[in-house]
């Protein structure tokens, strides 16, 4: 059962508190895995393993388990190559269960594996975008898959910012609905982020592009006291204040932006604090990093991590803070010699006992699990795009859907 103190806001009801009982359960989750290049051998099953306890819980007490999922981008095609099949098979041999996986996502075949199931048995859908309705979130096929339930659970975090005939569609054709494990806790984590937080609450920015995230730095600004900027990123608003940044990654179409963020931050009193220095190198496969003033960076070379003193600065305001989100690394972590300022970060955040620590995005979320400190603060998110779209206060289809 659940935890006594889970509450989930707007009234969404835990997995635990519906009557799945002997009932016909859909699941959407996320099994969108990795594969190794050019095999059918799954890199990462974290996914796939994220969604045990849901699953397990269901089949303690006997549903008849009906899993969901997309899996990259057959674009409403059956593309073989795009098959939950080794997933299926992966499945199967975590929890020591037979799985049917039916031949199509919805029609005679998945109707046949849903009619088929016992009490406490799965059975998984074939890839539910080889169907043009799943991501046009056609009517018509969000009643197909409405009719194989009398149960709706979504446990699938990833994809809440999509409104898809599987996360928002069907949902309003099922009687009963609520959240699984790996939702709620998604959602009990960050709604906490949106109300009244501990304060300092410092956000932390990184990663690629400025232009990937303004709206949340824009949102961030009426919620945080300070935004700590790195990473490629920081470099375009290092442009914005009239820095010259060498060979370094900017984004010349957004240092307007980035000037006028900075303006805005200003107003709103949200210290932005930037990079004071960096690690430079000839390209990312230089393996002799220099340590360089952004004031007087060298004309050749390019900012791939932040420098000692920033990380020194970074740190101090993290240690202070009693809020933390964080999303983008800060530098390129993928490479060892460029991965210090990422992996001080994390430790900042993972030696901040005080503070509620949340990391959000693909590659920050790889990052802190790369660092071995993933399980030493207080939540990392499971969506990318989904988290970010959270913190910025937008109501995500997939979690509106769910309330009563
Ligand atoms: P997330 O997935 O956590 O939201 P992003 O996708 O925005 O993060 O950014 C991650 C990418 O940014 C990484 O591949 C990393 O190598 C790259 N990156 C970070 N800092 C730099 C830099 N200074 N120069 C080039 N690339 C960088
Ligand atoms: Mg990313």
């Amino acid at each position: 059962m659940a935890p006594a103190t889970l509450a989930l806001p707007g009234g969404i009801k835990h997995v635990s508190e519906l009557p799945v009982e002997g009932k016909r359960v859909f699941v959407r989750v996320d099994y969108n895995v990795p594969f190794v290049k050019g095999t059918k051998t799954i890199s990462d099953d974290a996914r796939i393993r994220a969604t045990l306890p849901t699953l397990q819980h269901l089949i303690g007490r006997g549903a008849r388990i009906v899993l969901g999922s997309h899996l990259g981008r057959p674009d409403g095609q059956v593309k073989p190559e795009f098959s939950l099949e080794p997933v299926a098979v992966k499945l199967a041999e975590l929890l020591s269960l037979d799985i049917a996986l039916a031949d199509e996502p919805a029609g005679d075949g998945a109707r046949k594996v849903v009619s088929d199931l016992r009490d406490g048995q799965i059975a998984m859908l074939e890839n539910l975008r080889f169907a043009p309705g799943e991501e046009a979130n056609d009517d018509i096929f969000a009643r197909q898959l409405a009719s194989y339930c009398d149960i709706y659970v979504n446990d699938a975090f990833g994809t809440a910012h999509r409104a898809h005939a599987s996360t928002a569609g069907m949902v309003k054709y099922v009687g009963e609905k609520g959240a699984g494990f790996v939702m709620a806790k998604e959602i009990e984590v960050l709604s906490r982020l949106l109300g009244e937080v501990d304060r300092p609450y410092v956000a932390v920015l990184g990663g690629s592009k400025v232009s990937d995230k303004i709206e949340v730095l824009d949102a961030l600004l009426t919620r945080v006291q300070t935004i700590v900027i790195g990473g490629a990123m920081a470099n375009t608003f290092l442009a914005a204040e009239g820095r010259s940044v060498g060979k370094s990654k900017v984004e010349v179409d957004k240092v307007a932006v980035a000037k006028n963020f900075l303006r805005k931050a200003s107003m709103a009193k949200v210290a932005v604090l930037l990079p004071v220095d960096v690690l430079t190198g000839d390209g990312i496969d230089d393996t002799s990093p220099l340590a360089e003033k952004v004031e007087h960076l060298s004309e050749h070379r390019m900012a791939l991590d932040i420098g000692p003193q920033t990380i020194a600065k970074f740190r101090a305001v993290l240690a202070e803070a009693r809020t933390v989100f964080w999303n983008g690394p800060m530098g390129v972590f993928e490479k060892e010699q460029w991965a210090h300022g990422t992996v001080a970060v994390a430790r900042a955040l993972a030696e901040n006992k005080l503070a509620l620590t949340v990391v959000g995005g693909g590659d920050s979320a790889a990052a802190i699990a790369q660092a071995g400190l993933a399980d030493k603060v207080t939540h990392v998110s499971t969506g990318g795009g989904a988290s970010l779209e959270f913190v910025q206060g937008i109501d995500l289809p997939g979690i509106a859907a769910l309330r009563p």
